[in-house]
């Protein structure tokens, strides 16, 4: 595995493979790898020839009360699981390399970004547009893998390839979960000890809600209620959303019918954590 810090070289680098005729599956990540992040590498690897890793805490992607200088970082670590996955080339470039002065053009994300994520997280989706539109043309993959725990941002990415007519095809991925249901997250390590013992919680109301919908409940508030009063009696945090829309378009919706997203984001102490099912009704 061949890490690469410079735009220059990355772009040299897949170029030249790509130019021998070989397909390019990339996985653009913050970092602090679980294994999350390594199924997305280990799909990536069993579909494409080549298998890109990128590793970017994303600074515009933050607000400036969240967690930017908290993130969890261990490059050596990532490093090695890197290997392990086979991945061929490390993309690690500094904030400097990807951002190095003022710009001239600015990404805007206006459909799918004023719920969830978007609304309680203003701008999130525009650096997460703006940062991937570099990432694509700097790694110009096949492939590129996103996690179905980040949802939305599956669905920004859909719009994103599609209105910019960016040649490559999205592979959503399904969520890793811990043994008790957690999703898998970098951001788990900053939860203090009672906080992750809680946690669970948060998939087993997910859980309830759709043994709820099986059972025949077809009212978005009702299946809302239920996950909350289960989160408020069971956990310390603060609910930010839990919400239920159509899926990917993230329009509300009256009556539970096709595929529907029932999306959470709550508050810890220190840390903000989102979770999801995706049911087809
Ligand atoms: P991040 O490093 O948090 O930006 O995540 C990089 C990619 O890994 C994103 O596409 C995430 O959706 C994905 N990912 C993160 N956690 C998980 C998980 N528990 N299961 C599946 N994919 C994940």
């Amino acid at each position: 595995m061949k890490v690469v810090t410079t735009i220059k070289e990355m772009q040299a680098l897949v170029a030249r493979e790509k130019a021998s005729g070989k397909t390019v599956g990339f996985v653009p990540t913050m970092g602090f790898l679980h294994e999350g992040h390594l199924r997305l590498l280990r799909q990536a690897r069993e579909e494409n020839d080549l298998v890109v890793l990128s590793i970017f805490v994303n600074p515009i992607q933050f607000g400036p009360n969240e967690d930017f200088s908290t993130y969890p970082r261990d490059f050596e670590r990532d490093q090695s699981l890197a290997e392990g996955e086979n991945v061929d080339y490390l993309f690690y470039p500094s904030v400097e390399e990807i951002y190095p002065s003022s710009t001239s053009v600015k990404l805007t994300v206006h459909q799918r970004t004023g719920v969830l994520c978007g609304k309680s997280r203003p701008g999130h989706f525009d650096g997460v547009a703006t940062v991937l539109v570099k990432l694509f043309n700097i790694t110009m993959p096949t492939r590129a893998y996103f996690g179905k725990k980040d949802a939305q941002q599956v669905a920004v990415v859909e719009g994103l390839i599609a209105d910019f007519n960016i040649p490559i095809q999205l592979v959503p991925v399904d969520i890793v979960r811990e043994k008790d249901g957690l999703a898998k997250s970098s951001r788990n390590v900053n939860l203090l000890p009672n906080e992750r013992k809680q946690a669970p919680v948060l998939f087993k109301s997910l859980q309830t809600a759709k043994e709820q919908i099986e059972r025949g409940e077809r009212d978005p508030k009702v299946i809302r209620k239920t996950i909350c009063r289960m989160i408020e009696a069971e956990t310390d945090a603060v609910i930010d959303y839990v919400e239920i829309y159509i899926y990917p378009e993230l329009t509300p919706l009256d009556q539970l019918a096709g595929t529907i997203i029932i999306a959470l984001a709550v508050k810890f102490a220190n840390v903000r954590l989102i979770d999801n099912i995706i049911l087809t009704i």
